[in-house]
């Protein structure tokens, strides 16, 4: 859950991912995902405010598509949404204050729900990463263009003064999470055992929040050629998403598997009442609950009492990931987005930046950091576009 406030220290007038309290006085606004934690304060009277004082929000065509949808816009509030996308930076310039700042801002992939995206914030003084929530194989890493640079024909990783980072599973109790590929593999596996077995029997998948695992809806419909049954609520959203509109339904009688019911439903299935609760096996797609858990040998249990079936899935990255990522990167400095409530945040920040410290002597010393360390946010992209608060 972020508990990010929305504020770049280093780069002043924007604002990111939280868009309540201070942030009401920022100029840019950039949302990298729909999910709730992420979109606080971001409601009609927001997008009412911004179109007033001539702001946008930038975000990928998904994340607008899906805004569009829950906050039914008309078109002039529609118009306050710009949509990034791809590798290719673009230029903003903003009032701050009595100055005009300049900012290039690039979109990272993050791999975490369709539409996610990191940002990649580049001015004169400064060079900054927000991940988002992220969940990027690390060997993956290198492919990222814009994540390098190119110093004495040598393709290094870019030197940043701070990232802002999805500290979700930075838990040593987290160090190990099994792929997605993985998760899905053992999920397709059982789905396919169960509904093979007797023609009335269905899957329930349980799965926090209305937004979160689409990822593995996809996967499990492509590999069983079935549509999910999925909550009202979100259906129109996702029919908005090409890659997940086929592979998802909003007719129950249509689907043997259903992501439709809010998590710890007890009384049978509301939407196919004649489903006798034998028949029904409960799927639960969930990281939090292996907590402590040895994944290397097994990412899934049963409780065959109450029919249901525990996997280990998740969209954030690992501890193991993490300290990889910032191994790789070695920045300055590390902002930990998102802070678990048995530590202060003080002290979970300090921690991080010993892991970095450690990371620092040991990685980083096989590149010249001060060559890496290039301030000219574009070194090489004639692709850009430019937006100014006059366009
Ligand atoms: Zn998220
Ligand atoms: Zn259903």
């Amino acid at each position: 859950m972020s508990s990010f406030p929305g504020l770049i220290d280093e780069i002043p007038g924007i604002s990111v991912d939280r868009f309540n309290g201070d942030n009401f006085y920022s100029a840019v606004f950039f949302l990298s995902h729909c999910h709730t934690d992420h979109m606080q304060g971001l409601d009609l009277q927001f997008f009412q405010r911004i179109h007033n004082k001539h702001q946008y929000l930038y975000c990928t065509p998904i994340s607008k598509a899906i805004l569009i949808n829950i906050h039914k816009l008309n078109d002039n509030l529609v118009d306050t949404i710009r949509t990034i996308d791809g590798c290719s930076p673009i230029v903003i310039n903003y009032n701050e204050g009595s100055k005009i700042l300049y900012l290039t801002v690039t979109c990272i992939p993050a791999g975490h729900c369709p539409g996610s995206i990191g940002f990649l914030f580049e001015n004169e003084q400064n060079r900054i990463l927000y991940t988002g929530d992220f969940r990027i194989d690390i060997d993956d890493l290198s492919k990222i263009k814009p994540l390098h640079c190119n110093v004495h024909d040598k393709i290094i990783p870019k030197k940043f003064d701070t990232i802002y980072l999805d500290t979700t599973f930075f838990n040593s109790n987290f160090r190990y999470l099994p792929s997605r590929q993985e998760a899905l593999r053992e999920i397709c596996k059982i789905v396919d055992s169960w509904i093979s077995q007797n023609e009335k029997n269905i899957v329930v998948l349980e799965c926090s929040g209305n937004y979160g695992p689409e990822h593995l809806f996809i996967e499990l419909s492509k590999a069983l050629g079935i549509r999910i049954h999925v909550k009202d609520k979100v259906f129109k959203s996702y029919t908005i998403i090409p890659e997940l509109a086929s592979c998802i339904s909003n007719n129950p009688l249509e689907s043997k598997i259903h992501a439709c019911m809010d998590k710890n439903f007890r009384n049978g299935l509301k939407c196919r009442p004649d489903i006798q609760s034998q028949f029904i096996l409960t799927i639960v797609p969930s990281a939090w609950r292996w907590k402590d858990k040895d994944l290397s040998k097994c990412i899934s249990e049963w409780d065959k009492n109450l029919r249901r079936f525990y996997v280990c899935y998740s969209c954030h990255s690992s501890h193991n990931e993490l300290e990889a990522f910032i191994k790789y990167f070695c920045p300055d400095k590390i902002y930990p987005c998102v802070c678990p409530n048995y530590i202060n945040f003080e002290e979970f920040k300090s921690q991080l930046n010993q892991v970095l410290n450690a990371s620092t002597v040991s990685a980083c010393s096989n590149y010249d950091l001060d060559l890496s360390r290039y301030k000219s946010p574009i070194e090489d992209d004639s692709n850009i576009s430019n937006f100014s608060d006059d366009d």
